[in-house]
């Protein structure tokens, strides 16, 4: 098992569904603008693991022995709990560590409490976690709420537990009799509620493991957004039973927003590579930044969707609008370690504060506002992008 490997930038053909042709000039023109990206616009190096804090049940599993060995060097520190680590979780001294701490720390814990909820927005259930915690850095991201600070990945090691849970819930719903916006005929099961599976993937096998499950429920289909193309996922086998959302914004917004991840123009030219390799594929808009000229830059988004992804790509996608929401204690720490980004983020003028489900107060673009840029952004859609249905927009 080596080390994991960095996702170099897309430098391939985009194959079709029609089999080996060359790609269109425009198409390869894209690639080589891909392969000429300046390195500052390239992600970086994701992983340097220093330190693995891991429960000593999850350390002992076959899947923690995994990571273990994946990460040889790194010092093991044996922690109770996944949730209680303060010298990670509760210290507002690593907002400075803020990005090393996500390449630097890997957390082994186990999932204890096994539930499908019920969601009916982007996927009918959302399927218990195999791993919370993020290695990308995203300025607007919600993850670092819910344990404080940087947070690293957490691996829930027990992933046989949760497949076979996952294989229960799906066979009690049986067949999906009536189709809704998350799918005309599958049960849809959102596997990256607090993680990307993509970077997931990088260090270990659940996501392989969750791909590989959904490819024998005929009923069901797993689904989860990603900032990160890890063409490794091309070598699963989905068979159509998983359903990847590259999410995307203008570059510009991306560059400035979306810390450590895959470039804007890699992930689209991304698109037609997972469709040929068995993946469903769609996009989440998301999140939609409200600033001066942003009509501008998403029609030219659009527009260069629309030029570049093969059309077998377009005939099934879908997308996800996501208006941007934030939060007083994530604005705080994020002026901590990336305080341009709040330039965009953090807009009281444009912003109302809302109570969300778990008690915290967030904050959305104002009603009225809200409501008249989906519709532009809609209008955008149909004049650019006229095959692009929109799934849901919130
Ligand atoms: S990729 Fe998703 S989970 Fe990771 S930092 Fe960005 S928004 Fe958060």
């Amino acid at each position: 098992m080596g080390r994991p490997r960095r996702a170099e930038p897309s430098t391939s053909g985009e194959p079709d569904q029609s089999g080996p042709v060359a790609a269109p000039k425009h198409r390869r023109a894209h690639h080589e603008e891909v392969r000429r990206m300046p390195a500052a616009h390239r992600p970086p190096r994701l992983f340097d693991v220093r330190e693995i804090y891991a429960e000593p049940a999850a350390a002992a599993s076959p899947r923690g022995r995994q990571v273990l060995a994946r990460f040889p060097d790194a010092r093991v520190v044996e922690v109770p709990s996944h949730w209680r680590i303060p010298h990670l979780h509760g210290n507002a001294g690593n907002v400075e560590r803020w990005a090393r701490i996500k390449s630097e720390v890997v957390v082994l814990g186990e999932k204890k409490s096994l539930a499908a909820r019920p969601n009916g927005r982007s996927a009918d259930f959302i399927a218990p976690s195999s791993a919370n915690g993020c290695a990308l850095a995203c300025a607007y991201c919600y993850v670092p709420r819910r344990k404080g600070y940087a947070n690293p990945i957490t691996v829930f090691t027990n992933i046989d537990r949760i497949v076979a849970y996952l294989a229960g819930h799906v066979r009690r719903q049986g067949r999906k009799r009536e189709p809704d916006q998350c799918d005309p005929t599958a049960w849809v099961y959102d596997i990256g509620e607090n993680n990307d599976c993509s970077v997931d993937a990088l260090i270990c096998d659940n996501t392989a493991d969750l791909v590989r499950a959904f490819r024998h429920w005929p009923t069901a289909k797993a689904s989860f957004a990603t900032k990160w193309v890890n063409r490794d996922l091309l070598a699963l086998d989905p068979r159509g039973r998983t359903r990847i959302r590259f999410s995307l914004m203008p570059p510009a917004d991306a560059r400035l927003l979306d810390v450590r991840t895959s470039p804007v123009p890699e992930r689209v030219a991304a698109a037609g590579d997972f469709l040929a390799a068995g993946y469903e594929v769609h996009f989440n808009l998301s999140p939609v930044v409200l600033r001066e000229g942003w009509q501008a830059d998403w029609a030219d988004l659009l527009r260069r969707m629309d030029d570049l992804l093969p059309a077998a790509v377009k005939a099934q996608a879908a997308a996800e609008i996501i208006m941007l929401t934030h939060n007083q204690e994530l604005h705080q720490v994020n002026l901590g370690w990336h305080p341009r980004a709040e330039d965009l983020l953090w807009r009281p003028g444009l912003q109302e504060a809302k109570r969300s489900g778990n008690g915290a107060w967030n904050v959305r673009y104002r009603a009225g506002l809200k409501a008249g840029a989906l519709a532009e952004l809609r209008g955008l859609i149909a004049a650019h992008a006229p095959w692009l249905r929109v799934r849901y927009a919130f």
